[in-house]
């Protein structure tokens, strides 16, 4: 990430809830509308019980980014490409604006890797990954990490990891280790399979539409191929109704049905009652996590055999 400085936690969980203890009672968070539900619950909850002032912004508006810092925060949390909807955000052009609003911009590279993009290159503060997913690649561990583009936060967040003892347990950092070795490879894989997937669902008749930020019909492509250097491992896309969905998951036999994603292993997982279950399903329906959306972690698989599986799972 070419960062001054990482720190490895337990869980991409215990990374994010090290950078929220950087913060005092009373202090501000601009967060993006579109993050994943835990990083959401975090926030919502143990944040907000420590006094901690939380506003959520739609940041693909760049406006209503610049209408945020109104409230002077001291943090911006985002993820880009976002999950389950994979809409990006123009990270140079937020982190600038929070820059000079005084706040940390923080990142969550988790969908990326250093692989694919690198935040603190494009002006953020820190970067937090959930190592659990593509970093280890290969579903057998759970950790986090922090990358700090300053030593000063690299050693004020080595503090809290040292005094909450949300360490990497020595297994897993091993784990983690040999996944790396590999990252670049699999990252490749991923993607490309993840294209190929993309275009057979846009094709499908039963496909009402697709979100791939590699797809030229992504609202978004042009920002993700001046900014990423692959298009990632996840594909979403809708079936209409909740039904569909499920009759799509009870076919898969390839595809393992999980929250999880990153791994080498193909999974699905219906963000509606999995991931995104802890929000309202009015908030769901504003973020466009809607009860006929799938979402596949793209494993590095035979692409045939991906796309047989698919076909014969959309009947
Ligand atoms: N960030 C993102 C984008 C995730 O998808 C996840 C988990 O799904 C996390 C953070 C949390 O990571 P962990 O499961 O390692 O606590």
């Amino acid at each position: 990430e070419g960062g001054a400085g990482a720190r490895a936690f337990a869980s991409g969980m215990a990374a994010a809830s090290a950078v929220l203890s950087l913060l005092h009672s009373g202090d501000r968070i601009a967060a993006s509308r579109d993050i994943y539900g835990g990083s959401w619950r975090l926030l919502e909850g143990p944040a907000k019980r420590q006094g901690i002032i939380v506003d959520w912004v739609d940041m693909t508006d760049i406006d209503a980014v610049k209408r945020a810092m109104d409230h002077e925060p001291h943090q911006v949390w985002l993820e880009t490409p976002s999950n389950p909807t994979l809409r990006l955000i123009d990270l140079r052009k937020v982190s600038r604006i929070a820059r000079k609003a005084g706040a940390l911009t923080v990142v969550d590279n988790t969908f990326m890797t250093p692989a694919g993009q690198q935040p603190l290159a494009d002006g953020a503060d820190l970067v937090l990954h959930s190592t659990t997913k593509y970093l280890n690649g290969h579903s057998d561990g759970v950790g986090g990490c922090v990358v700090s583009r300053d030593s000063e936060l690299d050693l004020a967040l080595a503090e809290i990891q040292k005094t909450v003892g949300a360490i990497l347990g020595p297994t897993d950092a091993y784990l983690v280790i040999r996944g790396i070795k590999t990252l670049a490879l699999r990252m490749e894989r991923h993607a490309e399979n993840a294209l190929a997937i993309a275009k057979l669902l846009q094709r499908h008749p039963k496909v009402q539409q697709v979100n791939y930020p590699g797809l030229p019909q992504h609202p978004q492509h042009a920002l993700a191929k001046r900014r990423l250097r692959h298009f990632g491992g996840v594909v979403s896309f809708d079936l209409g109704r909740r039904a569909a969905a499920k009759r799509f998951f009870s076919k898969l036999r390839l595809f393992t049905l999980a929250e999880s994603l990153g791994g080498v292993e193909s999974l699905a997982n219906h963000p509606a009652t999995m991931t995104h279950a802890a929000l309202s399903e009015k908030e769901r329906q504003s973020l466009g996590v809607t009860p006929g959306l799938v979402r596949l972690s793209v494993g590095i698989e035979a692409i045939d055999d991906l796309k047989a599986e698919l076909r014969q799972a959309l009947g």
